[in-house]
């Protein structure tokens, strides 16, 4: 495996079909499964490393973001990256963008109410990335459902010629969804932060069951979240394509929350189908390596 600075650098590495796997580092075993998964689907396998500050709101959470170019590395090549792509800030951004790229239909609501700015901000460092890198396949995960829906409306709606594709939730075995901001979780509030899955778990098992109120739904996670002490910033049933609220699971949604715990914000949620089966994300069967560090 290669890394490289610049966008054409990149691209003088390509055969074949080009998967990106963009990300902001610190990989955990959630990133190693989307590069597995562009692995399995095309010939080049183009992982992005940048820790972009446009679209970061805060500042302390930008200055704090775990780095790790090494140990980074040593994971994307075992787990099958051809290219490691981590640019210095002037390449991807050599002078202050002038160009908005915001999809307000898309951003309204949910992450784009509680982080304003944020998701302007991974439309212009994605667009960047689906322009200068060019790639076949793009893979992101379904843990950040709203920045899916919009990647994907993105692509569709600047006629980029690639196919995005959603992959599920890694999660650790007691459920607690993979992020590289669990490095933060104060080993007292891990048995709180586990309220989030357990409630999205019991909502997916509840349609399972033919539930099909977007309250009765949201309300399940809320009181999961009631008894472990947190209070959401929010919860909401959600279409899958726009990310914005619905009143009843009458298509294909995702149930989202997200919540203060501790000095961390976390989030997740979990796809649910009408006509199928809900998509809880996948379980590791042994603890994370991220806490192996002993952080
Ligand atoms: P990040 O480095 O946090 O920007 O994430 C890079 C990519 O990894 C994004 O597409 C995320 O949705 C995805 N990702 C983050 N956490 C997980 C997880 N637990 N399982 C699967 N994918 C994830």
């Amino acid at each position: 495996m290669r890394v490289t600075g610049t966008f054409a650098a990149t691209r003088a590495g390509y055969r074949g079909r080009v998967g990106l796997v963009p990300t902001m580092g610190f990989f955990h075993e959630g990133h190693l499964a989307l590069i597995e998964a562009a692995r399995e689907r095309a010939d080049t396998v183009v992982v992005s490393l940048f820790v972009n500050p446009l679209q970061f709101n805060d500042p302390a959470d930008l200055a704090r973001y775990p780095r790790d170019l090494e140990r980074d590395a040593a994971l994307a090549g075992a787990s099958g990256a051809d290219l490691l792509f981590s640019p210095p800030p002037e390449e991807m951004y050599p002078a202050p963008v002038a160009v908005r790229v915001s999809l307000p239909a898309l951003s309204a609501e949910l992450e784009g109410a509680h982080r304003p700015g944020h998701l302007d901000g991974v439309a212009v460092v994605v667009a960047k990335l689906y322009a200068g890198l060019r790639p076949d396949l793009a893979f992101f995960g379904r843990k950040d459902a709203q920045q899916l829906a919009l990647v994907t409306r993105l692509a569709a709606d600047l006629s980029f010629p690639l196919q995005v594709i959603g992959c599920p939730t890694l999660r650790e075995a007691d459920g607690l969804a993979l992020s590289s901001r669990n490095v933060f979780l104060a080993s007292g509030d891990r048995a709180a932060a586990l309220s989030l899955s357990r409630g999205l778990l019991a909502a997916a098992d509840a349609a399972e069951a033919g539930e099909r109120s977007g309250a009765v739904l949201e309300g399940l996670v809320a009181a999961e979240l009631a008894t472990a002490g947190l209070a959401a910033e929010y919860v909401a049933l959600a279409d899958a394509a726009t990310a914005t609220r619905i009143p009843a699971l009458d298509r294909v949604a995702f149930l989202a929350v997200a919540a203060r715990v501790g000095a961390v914000r976390l989030i997740d949620n979990v796809f649910l189908d009408p006509a199928g089966a809900a998509d809880r994300g996948d379980r590791l069967d042994r603890p994370s390596f991220l806490y192996a560090k002993g952080s």
